[in-house]
Formats: structure tokens, C-alpha cells, sequence
């Protein structure tokens, strides 16, 4: 008999297991892009760099002080 092949699921959610940066849990990290991953511990974005290697930088959540993360005084 044929083999049917399952149909292929669309997953284009990535998950990984890594050391999350911001809550320091080894955690599952779900990719929500190709560049961005979420941690399931706390909910924190994470950017994924690869230079040489791959590594995971908190992205600066959103401050409730109105400050912009991230973005120094531009003039
Ligand atoms: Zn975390």
C-alpha cells in the first residue's frame, strides 16, 4: 500500500529551547518571526542575533514612564 504522507502542518512558529535573558529560565523560546522570539516564562521578546553565533538579546519591553526604549535622543 501507498504511503499517504500527512498533510504537512503550517507551523511557522519556531521553538527552541534556550536561557531567557531576562527572566534567566532555561524556557521555552517560540519564534514569532525569524528574528524575534518570545519567552514562554515571562512573556518577554527576545531578538535573535547571529553573528557567528546565535545568541538572544532581551528586546527593551515597553516602559510605563514614557520613555522610548531603545531610542536615544534623536535630533
Ligand atoms: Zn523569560
Amino acid at each position: 500500500m501507498p504511503k499517504v504522507k500527512k498533510t504537512k502542518f503550517k507551523i511557522e512558529a519556531e521553538i527552541v529551547k534556550g536561557e531567557c535573558p531576562t527572566c534567566c529560565e532555561i524556557t521555552t523560546l517560540v519564534g514569532i518571526s525569524s528574528q524575534f522570539f518570545r519567552c514562554m516564562e515571562c512573556g518577554g521578546d527576545l531578538e535573535q542575533h547571529v553573528n557567528g553565533k546565535i545568541s538572544y538579546i532581551p528586546i527593551m519591553p515597553s516602559r510605563t514612564d514614557g520613555g522610548k526604549p531603545y531610542v536615544k535622543e534623536w535630533k
